[in-house]
């Protein structure tokens, strides 16, 4: 027998820019596909039309693009959003005529009823139900109606809904990849609507009829939707459809175990993008969120994702939105980039502060990158740490002082290195530049010779050391000008 292709999708709704729970979602549908040399899906639920926002579908599908998480089937972006696949149309908004003729079946077969209820009534019940403190469900007051009454409240144009007919007391079991056995009484549930007045579905229809048509046999999604899969499961068996099976992915939470805020990182993934994390340490960050692979590796590549990915390492409980872990993993990936890579993808953020900047030769950016790769977490650092090398550095000229040093030695210190720096020739490299000053140095203290040097230089408190800095500037013509004229206008603020 051939194997059943597995087939996943993520189904975002376009009611806002793709975020990290999001991309997490979509991480782990793309990696079950390819490890099963299945397909990955990328449907667009735009059935809450009220709740679309502009430039979300894009965004959702661009951002897939920048994490090279590309869908076989569905929308995918080339410049533009296209469509592919043999089973769409992949936006919801244009199948309604599935979805009223899938409402209907149901009807017919006695799962699904019209419902005409005005929303007076239903706030009325509501309210009566609070109340009473009983859990607010549709009475099915609806079901008792005729056929008869039925046709005439439809000739009549009556507003009206198709809810599905609920059974009582029965129990809905499945088996969660991730939470294993789940049951939930149909007690429990509402008789939920699934073709709205307006003729759109509901998710709860949409999603069934969608994810049936399109083949798809494993749902990842947030545990936040574990209460609806029992209706689900209801439509599937009205139609006699096989199950998919479900993984519900664990909660993300804020270190404080809560929610996750707008500053612990509840911010779309484009926003993360723009502040310089790079797509694969934020794509290897957002896949240890609530998947463990049991070992002490922490980096992966995509493809070793797909390799090691498996629903038996992903945890039940909350996954902890770890900034600090984020911080730490992207500086691990600027490290290794090549210097002519992190130029690259340096220069947005360069363009950002200098706009002069591409004046400057090559060799003098690879060199003031290198300077900073070590120490870089975002690369929107980028900008204020080597402002100093294209302008010079304002500062309180009390950051000269080094420890209890008086103006005096101050002055002696940079009068000194001036004369260091003058009788050598120039484009030497730091060692040199270092042997330099310490052969002059026997007998002085490093510390008085060299911080008020390198506070000269860059204005800055932390900065990478004073000779790395006069070997960078010694790719320019005017290097040397350009630090002496700093020890000079270091020295004037002493007269
Ligand atoms: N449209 C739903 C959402 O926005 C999809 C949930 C699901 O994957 O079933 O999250």
């Amino acid at each position: 027998m051939d194997r059943v292709e597995v087939r996943t999708r993520f189904a975002p709704s376009p009611t806002g820019f793709l975020h990290i729970g999001g991309l997490r979602t979509a991480l782990f549908e793309f990696l079950w596909a390819k490890k099963n040399n299945g397909k990955f899906i990328l449907r667009i639920e735009d059935t809450d039309q009220a709740r679309n926002v502009p430039g979300a579908l894009e965004n959702i599908v661009q951002t897939l693009t920048d994490f090279k998480l590309n869908p076989d089937e569905g929308f995918y972006w080339d410049g533009v959003v296209l469509e592919k696949g043999d089973r769409g149309p992949y936006l919801q908004s244009k199948r309604l005529g599935l979805y009223k003729k899938y409402a209907e079946d149901l009807v017919n077969r006695g799962n699904a009823y019209y419902c005409f209820c005005s929303q007076e009534r239903l706030t009325a019940l509501r309210s009566e139900q609070t109340a009473k403190k009983i859990p607010p469900k549709y009475d099915k007051l609806c079901l008792k109606l005729t056929k008869e009454e039925i046709q005439n409240k439809i000739k009549n144009n009556e507003p009206k809904v198709i809810r599905l007919n609920v059974p009582p007391n029965q129990q809905i079991r499945f088996t969660d990849l991730v939470h294993g056995q789940i049951e939930i009484s149909t007690n429990d549930l509402d008789d939920q609507v699934l073709l709205k007045s307006d003729g759109f579905p509901t998710y709860h229809l949409a999603v069934v009829v969608d994810d049936y048509l399109m083949g798809v046999n494993y749902v990842i999604r947030g545990e936040e939707w574990i209460p609806s899969t029992p209706k689900h499961i209801l439509i599937y068996s009205s139609f006699g459809w096989e199950l998919p099976k479900f993984a519900h992915l664990p909660l993300l939470l804020s270190k404080s175990r809560k929610k996750l805020s707008k500053r612990e990182g509840d911010v779309a993934v484009k926003d993360f993008l723009e502040q310089g994390y790079l797509p694969e340490a934020l794509l290897n960050f957002v896949a240890l969120l609530g998947w463990n692979p049991k070992t002490e590796q922490e980096k992966f590549t995509l493809d070793e994702l797909i390799e090691e990915f498996s629903f038996e390492k992903l945890n039940k409980s909350g996954a902890v939105f770890d900034l600090e872990k984020l911080d730490w993993l992207n500086g691990v990936y600027i490290r290794e980039l090549k210097i002519e890579e992190l130029h690259l993808r340096l220069l947005p953020y360069l363009t950002e502060t200098f706009t002069e900047f591409k004046k400057y030769p090559k060799e003098f950016l690879f060199k003031i990158i290198a300077l900073e790769q070590g120490r870089l977490k975002k690369l929107s650092e980028i900008g204020e740490r080597v402002r100093y090398f294209f302008s010079e550095p304002e500062f309180n000229p009390e950051l000269l002082r080094w420890k209890k040093m008086n103006n005096e030695e101050i002055k002696q210190s940079l009068s000194d290195a001036k004369k260091i720096i003058s009788n050598f020739e120039f484009q030497i490299s730091k060692q040199e530049i270092e042997k330099k000053f310490l052969d002059e140095l026997t007998g002085k203290d490093k510390g008085s010779m060299l911080w008020p040097l390198r506070i000269a230089l860059t204005g800055l408190k932390a900065s990478p050391g004073p000779f790395e800095i006069m070997e960078a500037f010694g790719v320019l013509p005017n290097g040397r000008e350009i630090i002496l004229s700093r020890i000079k206008k270091a020295l004037s603020r002493f007269r």
